[in-house]
């Protein structure tokens, strides 16, 4: 299982959040059988989502992260409940690029760093909240850093981290999220920002074997803490075929008039998880009758 942890500082100055996303952008790259470097995007994104929708209040509340920097991928999305379950889909899924001079993937040139990310809070109120912020960089982290200090005014530290295999499947994700609380002393931001510069990328850590609980723990070393949870976490779609019914009923009564004509069956895809609904000529006739009802 995935898994995720809260901690905040005794003082009530700090928080920290930190996921283990192994598993979840595995099960992510089974059903998109993305290339190496969209996966490597779309896991930092998704796994982003799941923490911040693990931040989320609200027992119903759900976290969208859209992000389209104009490069060959198209766009990327991730979605998370409150509990941090999440699911991912992308535009291109294959994606060919040549590795960076220092032979990591080239996640920034799959995402591109012109155009916008789109945190989308759906609380339960009647308009989502909706924050935007120019993509920096399209490395993803720093792209959610400047987020959360543009759009929510919280100045935080963002890393993000997947390993794939050579047969491309996963080997490990995660990444952690700090945020400064206010009243946060120069002192704390000090001893933050030491370990920052002393910690290993998130995925050498997984390497080596540090469960999420110590790379919070790692991450702020001289702090007491408090931990508030830890959970488990999974690659989770909420579609249904009451979902997909209401998404046709949308689409207006010419569409399920043409689709009703038509000999063939009408076919649709989950983007999220693949799977599809086959509706007949007459399943859309029934549904036409129920959208005049
Ligand atoms: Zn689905």
């Amino acid at each position: 299982m995935s898994k995720i942890v809260r901690y905040i500082a005794k003082d009530g100055s700090v928080f920290i959040i930190a996921a283990d996303t192994s598993e979840m952008v595995a099960e992510m790259e089974r059903i998109h059988k993305t290339s190496a470097t969209v996966t490597a995007a779309l896991g930092r994104l998704i796994t982003a989502a799941s923490m911040m929708g693990d931040m989320l209040k609200g027992e119903n509340d759900t976290i969208t992260l859209r992000l389209n920097g104009g490069g060959p991928a198209g766009e990327l999305i991730a979605v998370s409940d409150s509990d941090g379950n999440a699911r991912a889909t992308v535009d291109n899924k294959i994606i060919e690029i040549p590795l960076k001079d220092n032979g990591k993937l080239n996640v920034s040139g799959a995402v591109g760093n012109n155009g916008q990310l789109y945190v989308i809070k759906d609380i339960g109120m009647k308009e989502p909240y909706i924050g935007q912020t120019p993509i920096i960089s399209g490395e993803i982290a720093e792209d959610i850093t400047n987020y959360f200090a543009v759009s929510e005014q919280t100045p935080s530290v963002c890393a993000l981290g997947v390993l794939v295999n050579p047969d491309l499947s996963v080997k490990h994700a995660g990444g952690f999220i700090i945020q400064l609380l206010p009243g946060c002393e120069y002192r704390v931001i000090d001893i933050i920002e030491k370990n920052i510069s002393l910690l290993p990328p998130v995925t050498s850590m997984l390497e080596q074997g540090f469960s999420a609980d110590e790379i919070a723990k790692k991450a702020m070393d001289g702090i007491e803490l408090d931990k508030l949870d830890e959970s488990s976490v999974c690659y989770k779609c909420n579609c249904s075929k009451a979902k997909v019914e209401e998404a046709l009923i949308g689409t207006g009564i010419d569409t399920l008039n043409e689709m009703a004509a038509s000999e063939d069956n009408t076919e649709v895809e989950c983007h999220f998880c693949d799977k599809r609904y086959i509706f007949t000529p007459d399943d859309i006739k029934k549904l036409i009758r129920q959208a005049s009802k």
